[in-house]
């Protein structure tokens, strides 16, 4: 039998999506440099209530999605976020992480862990309290290094350390912060400012991936960085010293990664987004708030068929991604 030639128009993507970015809330109690310019520059007006995000998980696992991360915003500050955990774990979700600043972090991490959650990914640019404090406008630091002491105790599957560096800010402390991660079973990764939202103003400051590897040289394996697969845009490389440990590279701005990416994010106000660096979306509030689960799964076919075509698309390195907040879309 002969095969007929495929239409090389940009096709929706075949698969459906299989991984999803819940924003819990677009509220944070942090405003980190690269992110937002300051604690009032507005919020959603309309945010979903929990059973509207319970109909919104029911039509995800209906359409496919089988991994899910609980983002934001600051996903702790939502008041039912051990409830949307448990929730997503009776629908037979695979994966089930969440991303947090963790300032919060120490007094639902148990919470969590009992209600299903498995991984979990800190934000954290810096050991160093003041630079914290200048890096997120106002944060404290010993906070977070107790949510992060208490997920350890608590024993989720795994435990990231998320850090965007920042040229003349906190790119001094990228061998410390390997060592500290290491020396805690944490895998450390390093993000470029992705030029989305405030990230814009910091062109010039820009660590490039292959410069950050470079300054690491010392403890990593030569070689090519491994995407691990069905695991997002992260690149790997394993320490020199011991294989068990690695370092993650996320390259938002050097070379973006659209090509494959199976991601759907979900806003708090029920807005199903194709991509973190349009503001192109599909509203699915009005489904999500009447329980009618096939709506959600109609909408989210929507919404897919407007990802853009990875070929061609450049992500957070297109023009119009300024106008985009990660914050509302959900990191
Ligand atoms: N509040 C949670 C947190 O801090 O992890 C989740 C939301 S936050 C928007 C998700 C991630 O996006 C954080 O790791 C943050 O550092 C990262 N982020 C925000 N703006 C960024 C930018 N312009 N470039 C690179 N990473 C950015």
């Amino acid at each position: 039998m002969v095969a007929l030639p495929v239409l090389q128009h940009r096709p929706a993507p075949a698969t459906p999506p299989r991984s999803v970015r819940l924003s819990l809330t677009d509220r944070c109690d942090l405003a980190c440099v690269y992110c937002r310019p300051d604690k009032r520059d507005g919020y959603l007006e309309d945010r979903l209530e929990i059973d509207a995000w319970k109909t919104m998980a029911k039509g995800l696992v209906q359409a496919g999605v089988r991994r899910v991360r609980l983002t934001g915003g600051e996903p702790l500050l939502h008041p039912a976020v051990v409830e949307v955990v448990a929730f997503l774990r009776t629908l037979g979700v695979e994966d089930l992480a969440l991303t947090t600043n963790a300032t919060r972090l120490a007094r639902h991490a148990r919470a969590l862990r009992d209600a299903g959650l498995q991984r979990i990914n800190v934000s954290l640019d810096t050991l160093d309290a003041d630079r914290f404090d200048r890096m997120t406008r106002g944060g404290n630091l010993a906070k977070v290094l107790d949510g992060i002491e208490t997920s350890r105790a608590v024993g989720f599957d795994e435990i990231k350390l998320n850090a965007v560096v920042v040229k003349d800010e906190n790119d001094s402390e990228l061998e410390a912060l390997v060592r500290w991660c290491w020396e805690r079973d944490i895998v450390p990764r390093f993000l470029e400012v992705m030029l989305i939202a405030e990230g814009a103003k910091l062109k010039d400051r820009v660590v490039r991936a292959s410069e950050m590897r470079a300054r690491l040289a010392h403890l990593l394996e030569s070689g090519e960085a491994q995407h691990e697969a069905g695991r997002g845009p992260a690149k790997y490389i394993v320490a020199r010293h011991d294989p068990t440990k690695k370092v993650g590279f996320i390259t938002g701005t050097s070379d973006t990664f659209c090509k494959g990416c199976d991601r759907l994010r979900v806003a708090a106000d029920g807005t199903l987004r194709p991509c973190l660096a349009t503001n192109d979306g599909v509203a699915a509030s009005v489904e999500a708030r009447s329980g009618d689960v096939n709506g959600i799964t109609l909408a989210i076919g929507e919404a897919w068929a407007k990802k853009p075509d990875g070929d061609v698309w450049k992500g957070c390195t297109e023009p119009d991604a300024a106008d985009v907040s990660m914050r509302g879309i959900g990191g």
